[in-house]
């Protein structure tokens, strides 16, 4: 049975020299159900001592269709104005480029102001990393790519990443930026299995681009499957969660960081005991046979 290598203690966010835990913690549904600066600050806590100190967020988490644009942000920036020296213990990511009530925009003027009202909110004078959230159709990639690196220049910004490009959009960006992008974000999970053979992890690596992988648990559909293939995946990670005593959750985490792209999954839980949780999955070996074995169940027919 071949083993695969287990993650390293540190990944580095591409060629930037920024070392980053192997799994993120993620602060999307961080504004949601009445979360306080202090309820928020436990949970940065909890990840931050269990050795998670890559923490990514976006302007956009917390708007819930009609108000919150920008909420999740304000608490972060809370926690840090009333904690300054936690800033130091974590490489912050953040994202922009989706505005309310307009599904997109990335023209330039909108781009600055994003990117320093994201900032302004955060109580930073920098961030570590910044994302543009889903792209803009209507952006010609060289005024954008401009834009991002103008604000790299201006120490605003230390680099530079994407989320939800295609292929051909992540080389258009990257062929006119000065700072090339270090880090891409698609939704990957033992659910959302696209990029394993679509060329998108192949590209990160031709690249040098850290994958970091959004909805790990398919948005917790993994901790209650919905459909027969739901079902079916998670027994085959629950047939190898058993026999290592690790939880369906944390045998799902591991599973995409024994890929050779060095897939960072970005946990989504609001729960201090699962983030806490999350971290072990960095211990956790894989081998081939089990590794395809998921595969091969949320393909739903057998490999050639
Ligand atoms: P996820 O890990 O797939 O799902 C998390 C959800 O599953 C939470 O609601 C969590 O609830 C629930 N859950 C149920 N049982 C769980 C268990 N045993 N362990 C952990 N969670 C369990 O992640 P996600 O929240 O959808 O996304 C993760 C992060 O990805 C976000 O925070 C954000 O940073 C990023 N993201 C990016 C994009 C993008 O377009 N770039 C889109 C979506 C998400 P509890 O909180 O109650 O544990």
């Amino acid at each position: 049975m071949s083993e695969l290598p287990l993650p390293p203690a540190t990944r580095t966010l591409g060629d930037s020299g920024i070392a980053v835990s192997p799994i993120a913690w993620g602060m999307w549904r961080l504004a949601e159900n009445g979360r306080t600066a202090g309820d928020a600050a436990k949970l940065v806590h909890a990840a931050l001592d269990a050795g998670i100190n890559f923490l990514d967020t976006a302007d956009i988490y917390g708007f819930d269709g009609t108000a919150g644009f920008g909420d999740a942000e304000q608490l972060l920036g809370e926690v840090l104005a009333a904690e300054p020296a936690l800033r130091q213990r974590m490489v912050l990511a953040t994202k922009g480029g989706i505005m309310p009530p307009l599904p997109y925009d990335q023209s330039a003027q909108y781009l600055q102001s994003a990117i320093d009202k994201s900032l302004s909110r955060l109580k930073v004078d920098s961030v570590d990393l910044w994302q543009v959230h889903r792209p803009d159709i209507l952006a010609h990639p060289q005024e954008v790519a401009r834009v991002l690196d103008d604000a790299v220049a201006a120490g605003k910004i230390r680099t530079l990443g994407v989320s939800n490009f295609t292929m051909p959009q992540i080389a258009a960006l990257n062929q006119f930026l000065g700072h090339k992008l270090v880090a891409t974000q698609p939704e990957i999970s033992p659910l959302r299995i696209d990029c394993f053979e679509n060329g998108e992890l192949d590209q990160a690596m031709m690249l040098g681009l850290t994958p970091l992988a959004w909805s790990p648990l398919g948005g917790g559909r993994l901790t209650s499957p919905e459909t027969a293939r739901d079902e079916a995946v998670a027994a085959e990670l629950d047939r190898f969660a058993v026999q290592h005593g690790i939880s369906r959750s944390v045998a799902a985490y591991s599973w995409l960081m024994a890929h050779p792209a060095g897939i960072i999954p970005i946990i989504g839980s609001q729960q201090a005991e699962r983030i806490a949780e999350g971290a072990a999955a960095a211990q956790v070996r894989w081998n081939r046979q089990d590794w395809y074995a998921v595969l091969v169940a949320a393909r739903g027919v057998p490999l050639p």
